[in-house]
């Protein structure tokens, strides 16, 4: 096996014992990026120099026993809506093009603290705004597995340089679904951490009440790792918990015996692709073998979930998107003759068109007259609904259900009807909107194409359900196969 397909926790022992060289293991990473990227399109920028010198840095720090970390040289890809010192940061938006922040997110000084190598940002939906990273501003992402199909989105470009070997894990954020919907379409694993686990310090804030940030990897222990090396306290993020992390990872292999999962009766009703409800019913099967006790339950403010993400997401992103103005960051408009003109000209040409819908949607439902009627009737369904989770928890350690309801769709099948487009969000939203958890990993394949199964728990159940993924996982032998990229497929789904 080419070292890029191996799994990171290999690759560290890998460099542990000096069988690889973190230098060695930057140039084929780099010439995987310079093989396929032109085709999967994953990176909107790579830091070559950047982790070059970063790799051997950590080879001679290794060397002289001083390694930050057993990861220490090992690369991952950033979303693009992580702020990263020197590095452009672009939200795949031409409102931010030319943007080099002064200073690295939270998370991005957490993965350099642990030695590890930030090798380029991936493309996104621009700022962060959709599920396919066909709103990208600057360039089309392609799903390794099939290359007319989208990779999801909107951490599109992370879930793909992943799923196509050119990183072995990324960092995505997901304020809807954004980790777990690439990840279900690409075939690997995404998690969205509990509101307030990870700090949001230096992520371009989409909706501040929902954004997390969440790993991307190509199986459960790497997601694991990844978790761990980016949770903890911040004191610049007021909603940062402080609490103790565990070492997850060590926690992986527990026996799940005995646990309780629930199957939520609205995540597999119409909407549901057969082919995507079978598989997800089949691994819950699979989970009852490993001793799991599986039953159905109910959570009836599902069904108003997805019209109260939009809702809310689309209010708070109104408010946050005002700082783009012309002045502070970015693009600014030419020819404008006050500032009045200048602030127009300047959003009417940076800002594309769904981030556009999303500022007059949001500013429609906060509006005087409309507000009870939009805005606070969301946030109370969005109450109604925590009260939901908080009665099944009561009684199941986690919950399961398909990540989304179908496989990853064709490149422009959605683009020109937001409805259905939403409508990918519609088993994710509701994670964000309680605060809770969320895996996505792989549970089978249609027509070629990854299904990806979600696993749902408590505040701060990660360790738990990271164990029941990783039981599934081994049980299962997922993931067994890399994506090819080859340009031949996608001319037709099928193999
Ligand atoms: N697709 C959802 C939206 O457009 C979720 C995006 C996200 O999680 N960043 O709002």
């Amino acid at each position: 096996m080419d070292v890029i397909d191996r799994p990171l926790y290999e690759l560290a022992r890998l460099l542990e014992s000096g069988e690889v060289s973190a230098e060695e293991l930057a140039v084929e990473f780099l010439s995987r990026i310079d093989k396929v990227d032109g085709i999967v399109g994953a990176f909107v920028t790579v830091d070559r120099e950047g982790t070059l010198s970063g790799a051997r840095m950590a080879d001679k720090a290794r060397r002289a026993g001083e390694a930050p970390s057993h990861l220490a040289g090992i690369p991952i890809a950033v979303k693009d809506n992580m702020c990263t010192r020197g590095i452009e940061t672009t939200c795949s938006s031409k409102m931010l093009r030319g943007f080099v922040p002064p200073y690295d997110a939270h998370v991005v000084e957490r993965v350099k603290a642990a030695g590890m190598l930030v090798i380029g940002k991936t493309n996104l939906d621009e700022f962060a705004m959709g599920s396919s990273t066909e709103n990208s501003a600057l360039r089309v992402t392609r799903n390794p597995w099939n290359l007319q199909r989208v990779p999801g989105g909107s951490s599109g470009g992370s879930a793909a340089a992943v799923a196509a070997s050119e990183a072995p894990a990324a960092l995505g954020s997901d304020t809807g679904g954004s980790v777990r919907v690439p990840a279900s379409y690409c075939g690997i694993v995404g998690m969205k951490p509990t509101y307030g686990l990870v700090s949001r310090y230096g992520v371009v804030a989409y909706a501040s009440s929902l954004d997390q940030v969440g790993p991307l990897a190509a199986n459960v222990r790497d997601c694991a790792i990844m978790l761990r090396v980016i949770a903890g306290h911040d004191p610049r993020d007021s909603m940062s918990i402080d609490a103790e992390i565990p070492d997850y990872e060590a926690q992986l292999g527990r026996d799940i015996a005995g646990k309780v999962i629930g199957l939520p009766k609205e995540y597999f009703a119409e909407g549901i692709e057969p082919g995507v409800r079978d598989a997800v019913l089949e691994a819950a099967k699979q989970l009852s073998k490993l001793g799991v006790e599986v039953e159905e339950v109910s959570l009836p403010t599902v069904e108003y979930a997805l019209a109260a993400y939009y809702i809310i997401a689309s209010s708070e992103a109104s408010s946050n998107l005002a700082r783009f103005d012309g002045v502070r960051y970015g693009h600014r408009a030419e020819g404008a003759v006050d500032s009045v003109s200048m602030f127009m000209k300047t959003r009417a040409e940076g800002f594309g068109p769904e981030v556009k819908r999303r500022i007059m949607m949001g500013t429609y439902s906060l509006s005087a007259g409309y507000y009870d009627a939009y805005y606070k009737k969301a946030s109370q369904v969005r109450s109604t609904l925590k009260s939901d989770f908080d009665r099944v928890f009561e009684r199941c350690d986690a919950l399961l259900t398909p990540t989304a309801p179908t496989t990853a769709f064709p490149i422009g099948e959605r683009i020109d009807d937001p409805m259905s487009m939403y409508m990918s969000d519609v088993c994710t939203v509701t994670a964000n909107l309680a605060g809770i958890p969320g895996i996505s990993l792989p549970c089978g394949w249609q027509d070629g194409l990854p299904i990806g199964m979600q696993l749902l728990g408590k505040r701060f159940s990660e360790a738990t359900l990271l164990q029941l993924a990783y039981a599934y996982e081994q049980a299962a032998g997922y993931p067994s196969r890399k994506a090819p990229v080859t340009k031949d497929r996608g001319c037709c789904s099928c193999h």
